[in-house]
């Protein structure tokens, strides 16, 4: 059975490792010449709007998924009505403008933060008189890992935003100055079952998320959480796997986007839980029964950003767990990924500030901020 993935990034790379145990083959399609997945499996290479190239993806391929949530849903919905796409293109189709995410969280009672769509200057003026500085301008498309996005606090900043990011639609909301960042991911099956794995409390650095923890936070948060995620994917009648993050503010989780795919922050269940999030993406999208979500121990991941460390010096560490992507290092890019898997919180936590220190960004100390 071959699974057609859009998207050969590290996503669908770790996607096919998981798969393979299961006898499943692949099949992906990337414009990149070197893509991580093509790696372990073939790619077929092209535009993720090429229809042609889509079509011959559905045609040898049971089912259709994502590593990449911005793909031309117009190409999606010209493909013939055997493809099977999952998840489903309107989970897609919400999750690629930060207008629709918002929409669909107020629908569906998850609190988010307060927002106006912004497209004109007029609108903006509008925006910051109802909601006020600080504030966050973002694009309403293509927003990803801090990219599209700034910080405003002053009406300077405004103006500087509006000036380099206004020539598409936007979106303007409040700032909220959390406590911490939390994720949730869960996986349901075409059979309504429905699993989620421990919340994660994610810490981003320049809008890139720099370290995971789970399971993190009391258990009040958690069951808020896969409540809200629950209502999406229900909405959706929804296959594979799908994540919500939220900012926590004195108590309260707040909404701030969703992802219909697997999720950097739950990259620590390949060692770290009973089914990683990449087989029960697999299982959940193929009808199979989804697998234990069940936490082995306390787990931190740590990303790779920009340059990778000596892989002796993190192999040597015994329970270390190494991920390189294969990526040539630019500044800023995602490179790989290390796991470690602790008896406790508190030895997890020690742990992790020892590898940080050894291999984090110089000046990035996460951990020591009490966070
Ligand atoms: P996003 O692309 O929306 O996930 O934003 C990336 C990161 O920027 C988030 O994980 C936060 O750390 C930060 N951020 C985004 N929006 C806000 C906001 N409204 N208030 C405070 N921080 C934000």
């Amino acid at each position: 059975m071959t699974v057609g993935i859009v998207g050969a990034g590290q996503l669908g790379r770790m996607l096919a490792l998981a798969g393979y145990p299961l006898g499943l083959d692949f099949l992906f399609l990337d414009p990149a010449p070197q893509p991580p997945a093509g790696a372990v499996a073939p790619v077929l290479r092209g535009a993720f709007t090429d229809t042609r190239l889509l079509g011959q993806l559905s045609r040898r391929c049971e089912v259709i998924t994502f590593d990449w949530e911005n793909v031309s849903v117009d190409a999606l919905r010209a493909l013939p009505r055997a493809a099977r796409i999952c998840p489903p293109i309107p989970a897609l189709a919400a999750s690629q403008d930060r207008m629709s995410e918002k929409r669909l969280f107020e629908r569906l009672e998850i609190p988010t933060t307060r927002w106006r769509a912004v497209s004109s200057r007029a609108q903006l003026s509008r925006a910051l008189r109802d909601i006020g500085l600080p504030g966050v301008i973002k694009t309403r498309r293509m927003g990803y890992d801090g990219k599209g996005q700034a910080v405003v606090r002053t009406p300077e900043d405004t103006e500087r935003a509006w000036n380099e990011l206004g020539n598409v639609p936007l979106l303007y909301e409040e700032y909220v100055p959390f406590d911490c960042e939390v994720s949730i991911i869960g996986a349901r099956s075409g059979h309504g079952e429905f699993v989620v794995y421990p919340l994660n409390g994610n810490i981003h650095a320049q809008g890139m998320l720099r370290l995971t923890r789970a399971p993190f936070g009391p258990p009040r948060w958690h069951t808020l959480a896969a409540r809200y995620l629950q209502r999406v994917v229900t909405h959706f009648r929804y296959t594979g796997i799908a994540t919500i993050e939220f900012f926590v503010r004195r108590g309260r989780l707040i909404a701030n986007e969703m992802a219909p795919r697997v999720h950097n922050s739950g990259h620590w269940t390949i060692e770290g839980a009973e089914t990683s999030q990449f087989e029960n993406h697999l299982r959940g999208i193929l009808g199979l029964p989804l697998g234990s979500t069940r936490p082995r121990g306390f787990s931190a991941m740590i990303n790779l950003i920009g340059s990778m460390p000596s892989r002796t010096a993190v192999l040597q560490q015994a329970g270390v767990h190494l991920h390189d992507y294969g990526k040539q290092a630019r500044p800023g890019r995602k490179l790989g990924h290390c796991t470690l898997v602790e008896a406790s919180a508190r030895a997890r936590d020690a742990r992790a500030r020892r590898l940080l220190a050894q291999i984090g960004a110089p000046g990035w100390h996460p951990l020591r901020s009490g966070r």
